[in-house]
């Protein structure tokens, strides 16, 4: 028989990659979005064997449709989880729906008769409330949530997969729980609607961000993410674990670099100065985005994949490709005009 499997949130940028990989395998595919209006768009820009995908209505913030969506299911990857591209000003605007949300995929999937449920935490769960400086964190890490200035959206990463870890210890039974934890994901985009996470190369490339802060991250391909999430479905015995997905740390200067090298002449506008550190830090007196990066300035955060490769094999594509491949089609689909 055919597995099948449910990719919660089938709207979303890593969500869709995933999709069209496991279709491409020979997977049925159930997914969720928010409302059934959005199946028809969603459809066409999956472009898959539409024998081998069912939509479902269903909301982190309500039970309504997360039966309905994993019954038959052997497998689960819940990646549902909110990402905006601003800082809301109530973080539980974030960390209820990332919490409750995986309660419900879990809860459904335990009664579904689920074998191995597959979350899409972030390293936001593993390398943040460390102070400044240079950092190498494994999957052993856990970001320390009692210090201060901690952005919603890590708060929600971080809580909604202590939750999920906490619940699969009471209730989870024989399912076996993943998690995921991938950097920030870059790579070739398809519509207008793209992941928050591709916003960073959008601003260097459009020059809306005229001057770049001493930050930096972890990046990862989405084509390679996707892949992680395909062995972390398939591979035996891997209850409890726990695999960051990431390549090597970069900061926004490099990316700035990478963008010249492989752009020319399109990466015009792309900004070569640093602001310093002291403006930055007078900002997030009243700018949102600044306060969120100031605790930032100067630190390294060394995420390794060593886990993920010596275990499931996993490889990554040069993150210069990925950076590349963002930029091309942030500017192929006219997203990014010059
Ligand atoms: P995305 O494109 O913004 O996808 C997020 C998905 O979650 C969308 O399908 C969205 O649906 C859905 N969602 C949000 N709030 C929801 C709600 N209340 N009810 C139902 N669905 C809801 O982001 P992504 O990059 O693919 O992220 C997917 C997962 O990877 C998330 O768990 C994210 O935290 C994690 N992650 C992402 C990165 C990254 O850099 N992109 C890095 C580490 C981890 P709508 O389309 O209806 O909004």
């Amino acid at each position: 028989m055919t597995a099948q499997v449910l990719v919660s949130g089938g709207s979303g940028y890593i969500a869709g990659f995933l999709i069209r990989q496991l279709v491409a395998e020979g997977w049925m595919v159930h997914t969720t979005v928010r409302s059934l209006a959005r199946e028809a768009a969603v459809r066409e820009l999956l472009a898959v064997d539409n024998r081998r995908l069912r939509f479902f209505a269903a909301d982190l913030n309500a039970d309504a449709g997360w039966a309905e969506a994993t019954a038959g299911c052997s497998h689960v990857a819940h990646v549902a989880s909110p990402l905006p591209a601003g800082v809301p000003k109530d973080a539980n605007e974030l960390i209820v729906p990332a919490r409750d949300g995986a309660l419900r995929a879990l809860r459904a999937a335990k009664a579904a008769g689920v074998k191995r449920f597959v979350m899409t935490s972030s390293v936001a769960a593993i390398s943040y409330g460390r102070g400044r400086g240079v950092h190498h964190f494994t999957e052993a890490d856990w970001t320390d949530l009692s210090k201060p200035g901690i952005s919603p959206y890590i708060q929600s990463k971080t809580v909604a997969e202590r939750a999920a870890r906490d619940w699969m210890a009471r209730e989870g039974g024989a399912m076996e729980y993943v998690s995921l934890c991938p950097s920030v994901v870059l790579g070739p985009v398809w519509s207008r609607d793209h992941s928050a996470s591709v916003m960073v190369v959008r601003k260097l490339l459009d020059g809306s961000m005229r001057a770049y802060p001493d930050i930096g991250f972890g990046v990862v391909d989405v084509r390679d993410v996707a892949d992680l999430h395909v062995r972390a479905l398939n591979a035996p015995g891997l209850a409890g674990e726990r695999f960051i997905a990431s390549g090597r740390f970069m900061k926004l200067r490099e990316i700035a670099e990478v963008l010249r090298t492989q752009l020319g002449d399109e990466a015009r506008r792309v900004p070569t100065r640093q602001v310093p550190d002291w403006l930055v830090r007078v900002a997030a007196h009243f700018n949102p985005v600044a306060r969120a990066v100031v605790g930032e300035l100067g630190s390294v955060r060394n995420q390794s994949p060593a886990h993920a490769q010596a275990v499931l094999g996993w490889q990554t594509r040069p993150v210069e490709q990925s950076i590349a491949d963002t930029a091309r089609c942030l500017l192929d689909l006219g997203i990014v005009k010059l």
